[in-house]
């Protein structure tokens, strides 16, 4: 035990010597935060090198949607990497990247016929963006140059994917070099109804097609639910209009996947279970269920087909790493898991629970508002709920104490747990989230 702890502080000493954190004011983290120094993790839970253990609410950033080592993904990328670790995709294929391009074909929404690969949520939108960028330039349309997102869209954090980003903190110091992206109200509720909040947010859409599609080239969505931004979650309706609208204007719509993908929100893909198919689609973290980076952007026949003749219409992008072998032979693994295992069909009875106890939550007072939608639910601890807020994360310290990681968005406190969480470790978790949400507002 004393090794363990020196071994703690001394980690913790690197860390903080030379480590630069994401998302995370340093001066405040350096001073303040003593930060989990995790060893090792299987299924919900991680462990500290101190011995202690803490599940895992959010997936680890919402990638482990079948959990921590699960043995079939370590087995797949053991067998693997006795093989082939890495090869160029340039002339060159193998077995996983040809055979996982299949199987997500199969089982994409209808109308996506194409996979490109690369390596996180954000390369893959990024290929999504040059690909609707050059599909209108391939097409001889080359001033629809614009993109349309919802307020408070996040997309990722290269140049490209953080230009539809609509959370503020994120943006702003970028401003004046992004691309241009028009920002419409989301689908939420109002002030005054839920009602005119979607009206609202359908006419401004069905205005800015109808007024600037010449100038267009694709509306990008999160599907269902706006992860980042809060966990803000809309009806269905809006994501068919917006596919019907983009038809209408012939203007592409890119669905981004990255977070709903692979049994989030209770079905396999977000827009699937809404009924729209998109002319592009990202998809990543759930990917390899964790276990390594890649990604992939699915494309239609249409969107494909406009790159073929001449050359110079060639999409002429790609990274070291894409198709990596490795990648591919978890992601394969993944797919195998939730055919063979039943993930959707499982995980009903723990959507229930979820769904129940955020709704029971909504109760306590301090807590503005709850919701819930398949493996997520959350709660706002303010009416603006903003990134900075502070609440959360004295809720967070609450959990802490109780063995739960619940890192909040500024003032949501959400769960979005491995999709194979036991169920009485995804009770105990509601618990920790319910009597620490108590603790943090004194109620
Ligand atoms: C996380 C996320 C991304 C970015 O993915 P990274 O792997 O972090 O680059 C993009 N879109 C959505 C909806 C996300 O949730």
């Amino acid at each position: 035990m004393a090794d363990a702890l020196a071994l703690r502080a001394d980690l913790v000493r690197a860390d903080k010597e030379f480590l630069w954190h994401p998302y995370t004011p340093m001066g405040r983290y350096v001073a303040e935060v003593d930060p989990l120094v995790i060893e090792r993790a299987e299924g919900a839970r991680l462990f500290d090198v101190d011995g202690r253990s803490y599940l895992d609410a959010n997936s680890s950033w919402w990638v482990a949607t079948l959990g921590h080592n699960h043995p079939r993904l370590v087995a797949a990328l053991a067998r693997q990497a006795a093989r082939l670790c890495h090869v160029s995709l340039a002339g060159v294929t193998h077995e996983p990247a040809a055979r996982l391009a299949e199987e997500l074909v199969s089982i994409a929404p209808r109308g996506l016929t194409k996979v490109f690969y690369s390596d996180d949520g954000s390369t893959a939108v990024e290929v999504a963006l040059k690909l609707a960028l050059q599909f209108w330039h391939n097409e001889r349309r080359p001033e629809r140059r614009r993109f349309v997102a919802l307020d408070g869209a996040f997309h990722g954090e290269t140049i490209g994917a953080a230009s539809l980003g609509g959370v503020e903190v994120f943006r702003k110091p970028f401003a004046g070099v992004l691309l241009e992206c028009i920002f419409v109200p989301p689908p939420g509720p109002s002030e005054a109804s839920e009602a005119e909040g979607y009206a609202r947010a359908f006419e401004a859409l069905e205005r800015l097609l109808r007024e600037g599609s010449e100038t267009i080239a694709a509306v990008v969505l999160e599907p269902l639910v706006q992860g980042a931004t809060g966990m803000r979650m809309y009806d269905a309706a809006y994501l068919r209009h917006a596919r019907s609208l983009c038809d209408r204007y012939d203007v592409l719509l890119v669905i981004d996947e990255v977070f709903t993908g692979y049994g989030r929100t209770g079905a396999m893909w977000a827009c699937a279970s809404a009924g729209v198919s998109p002319d592009i689609m990202c998809v990543a973290k759930g990917f390899t269920g964790g276990m390594l980076p890649m990604a992939a952007t699915l494309a239609s026949g249409r969107v494909y087909d406009a790159f073929l003749g001449p050359p110079e219409k060639a999409f002429y992008y790609g990274h070291s790493f894409c198709g990596n072998p490795l990648g591919a032979a978890i992601a394969r693994e993944v797919l195998a898991i939730f055919r063979e295992e039943n993930i959707l069909e499982r995980a009903v009875p723990k959507v229930d629970k979820i769904a129940r106890a955020f709704r029971e939550m909504n109760a306590i007072a301090g807590v503005v508002r709850s919701r819930s939608l398949g493996m997520i639910g959350a709660l706002d601890l303010s009416p603006g709920a903003g990134y900075l807020g502070e609440l959360g994360w004295r809720v967070f310290a609450e959990a802490r104490k109780r063995g739960a990681y619940l890192r909040p968005l500024g003032d949501v406190v959400y769960v979005a747990p491995p999709l194979t969480i036991a169920d009485g470790e995804l009770d105990l978790l509601l618990g920790i989230v319910e009597e620490s949400v108590r603790a943090a507002l004194g109620a």
